[in-house]
């Protein structure tokens, strides 16, 4: 079974968030609705989504700097911005600000489905980054992003960061992290180094010890 697509919707108008959540739920995408920009930051910090929908005119956090703090964290979900502004300056704003997609209000909603379907698609065949606890792993330069700047891993650590983030909920034995990893060794206390290495670098919730049984990537 595949899992089912995540959506992040931040809209303060309720009964618009409420029927394009119902509407998202009815084509197969499990939905977080957050009704404003602070609540939409830390769903977008703490969870991994596919799309996020974002509108632009929100309270606590305007839904152009939510959209540039998540981009500034490394989190490359792909975006599209709801307007009630519909000029081309603003279309321009959105873009520039990190967004992959923009659609003005009032808006048809079959558009909007397909558009959220053609960025799921696009993300998929793009992605080359996973999420971690605190920020996003770069499979091509090995850096993690954070809040606080981009962090280097060798290319070990970045080997076992990969394996344990490409299946975030799944606890990893010892002997099977040194078989994917660290093929060469044979004792799998280097495991436990390298997750130390880890923990040092990006903090201790990054990986969790799951006791007697391994390890697993650190939950949100
Ligand atoms: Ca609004």
């Amino acid at each position: 079974m595949t899992a089912q697509p995540r959506v992040l919707l931040v809209e303060d108008e309720a009964e618009l968030a409420a029927m394009l959540a119902g509407l998202l739920a009815e084509e197969g995408y499990v939905v977080d609705v957050a009704p404003d920009g602070h609540t939409g930051l830390h769903y977008g910090l703490s969870r991994r989504y596919d799309v996020a929908v974002l509108d632009r005119g929100l309270p606590a956090v305007e839904g152009l700097d939510l959209l540039a703090r998540l981009r500034r964290t490394g989190i490359t979900t792909p975006v599209l911005v709801l307007s009630a502004l519909g000029n081309p300056a603003d279309r321009v704003e959105g873009l520039d600000a990190g967004a992959e997609d923009y659609l003005a209000k009032p808006f048809d909603i079959d558009e909007l489905l397909a558009r959220i379907r053609a960025l799921h698609r696009r993300h998929l065949d793009t992605a080359r980054t996973l999420p971690v606890p605190g920020g996003a792993l770069d499979l091509d330069t090995r850096e993690v992003h954070t809040a606080a700047g981009p962090v280097s891993l060798s290319q070990r650590e970045a080997d076992l960061l990969t394996a344990l983030a490409a299946r975030p909920k799944q606890v990893f034995s010892r002997d099977d992290l040194l078989a994917r990893c660290f093929p060469e060794a044979e004792n799998p206390v280097v495991v436990d180094t390298y997750v130390h290495y880890l923990r040092r670098k990006l903090g201790r919730p990054v990986v969790d010890t799951i006791r007697g049984r391994g390890y697993r990537l650190g939950g949100p």
